[in-house]
């Protein structure tokens, strides 16, 4: 079954204490859309300018992503850029030029409406809504944030969350969210605006489900050298719904697996700056990550 991913498709500047790398293939739906495609067939929906790179495109299609749904806009790519700090978890967002997000509006073709899973990435949340707006009936539906929205338009992202099955966010907006310093009481208190399935991912130490048939503890997989975590989150749970797209049976019995595979698609990206490892690997390079990972977490 195929995932339809709305979100950001940008040209990404990065800086870490040891490089620095100029627009790069990155935006929420980019990450989530690459891992994704390793488990299952992808239908991207976003928005380029002209000055989008036709080498980035040829990248999407190598990764059989549809891009009926890309639309190709006057005017420039949505650009982003962030500085990370040596300890390579705090970053800074040095830039964040909309371009042609400014006046997007998501238009699905068709052949999308049907998708039956859908992953909304993080972007803003009117545009999530206007995504969901044009579905026929998705069979599970996950919604991604970030602190921005629950900045500036969180009355439309509680409005959201009520519409969507699984909610994801990082430890920090669920605490700005909750104001619950406890993760488990923040799990709690996000249940009751909506989804029966929340994860809260905490960057390097995993994240951690709370779903109907119980709470797991997703391990990250240990990595002894981070290059650039951008994009770690996105490919974590696009990871997650590609595999749960091919995945037989209740959404209940594979979420826990899905989720330890779009960790270790997660931990590939985390390895080369924005899209370069994610691009190289294969299937079978995920497999084995995931073998290791139950090995080291079995007791
Ligand atoms: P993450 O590392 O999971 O926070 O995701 C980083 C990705 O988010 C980058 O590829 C950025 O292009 C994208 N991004 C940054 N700011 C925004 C924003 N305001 N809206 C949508 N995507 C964004």
């Amino acid at each position: 079954m195929s995932v339809l991913i709305v979100g950001s498709t940008a040209l990404d500047s990065i800086k870490t204490p040891h490089a620095e790398n100029p627009r790069l293939l990155g935006g929420s739906a980019s990450h989530a859309a690459v891992a994704a495609s390793f488990f299952s067939p992808v239908k991207l929906v976003g928005v380029v300018g002209k000055d989008f790179p036709k080498k980035y495109v040829t990248l999407y299609k190598r990764h059989k992503i549809d891009l009926e749904g890309l639309q190709i806009q006057d005017g420039k790519t949505f650009h982003w850029s962030g500085e990370y700090e040596v300890n390579m978890n705090n970053r800074r967002t040095l830039l964040t030029e909309l371009g042609v997000f400014e006046k997007f509006t998501p238009h699905l073709p068709e052949s999308y409406k049907t998708s039956p899973f859908v992953l909304l990435a993080n972007i803003a949340p009117a545009l999530q809504h206007h995504v969901l707006d044009q579905m026929r009936k998705p069979k599970f539906i996950v919604a991604d944030t970030m602190d921005l929205w629950l900045n500036i338009a969180k009355d439309d992202l509680v409005r959201l969350i009520k519409r969507v099955d699984g909610f994801v966010l990082n430890d920090s907006e669920a605490h700005q969210l909750t104001e619950c310093d406890n993760v488990f009481a923040a799990l709690k208190k996000i249940h009751k605006l909506g989804p029966r399935y929340v994860i809260i991912k905490k960057g390097s130490h995993g994240s951690i489900l709370s779903a109907p048939g119980g709470n797991f503890i997703c391990p990250a997989y240990p990595l002894h050298n981070v290059c650039d975590p951008t994009g770690a989150g996105d490919s974590f749970v696009g990871g997650m719904m590609g595999y749960l797209a091919t995945a037989r049976g209740s959404i209940d019995a594979n979420i826990r697996r899905a989720m330890i595979y779009g960790s270790v698609t997660a931990s590939f990206c985390c390895e080369g700056f924005g899209l370069k490892k994610t691009t190289t690997i294969e299937r079978a390079d995920i497999d084995k990550r995931v073998k290791e990972l139950e090995k080291a977490t079995r007791f």
